[in-house]
């Protein structure tokens, strides 16, 4: 079911620059759940957002750790984007 969505949005994929721009809204969980999917499926093929979200979202969670929050980051499944990650890299 998830498979079948994702694929209805790549026709509708994010730019790198989209990705950049999205990406606090991400964090801060304020995108939609098909711009997240879009958001996932964006890094899930793009090597270098990938190493730009992880370092974003690291260094956030580096911050919360000194400010003692213990609210969980994020809330999407990371299996879900594993799964595409090993689909797509297993090439
Ligand atoms: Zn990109």
């Amino acid at each position: 079911m998830i498979k079948r969505l994702m694929t209805r949005y790549v026709p509708g994929m994010l730019t790198c620059e989209e990705v950049d721009n999205f990406l606090y809204d991400f964090h801060e969980g304020q995108l939609s759940y098909a711009e997240r999917i879009k958001f996932k499926l964006h890094l899930s093929m793009c090597s270098e957002c990938r190493a730009y979200v992880q370092g974003y979202i690291n260094t956030i969670r580096n911050t919360q750790a000194d400010i003692k929050k213990t609210e969980p980051v994020e809330t999407i499944p990371e299996e879900l984007i594993e799964a595409i990650l090993k689909s797509r890299t297993k090439k």
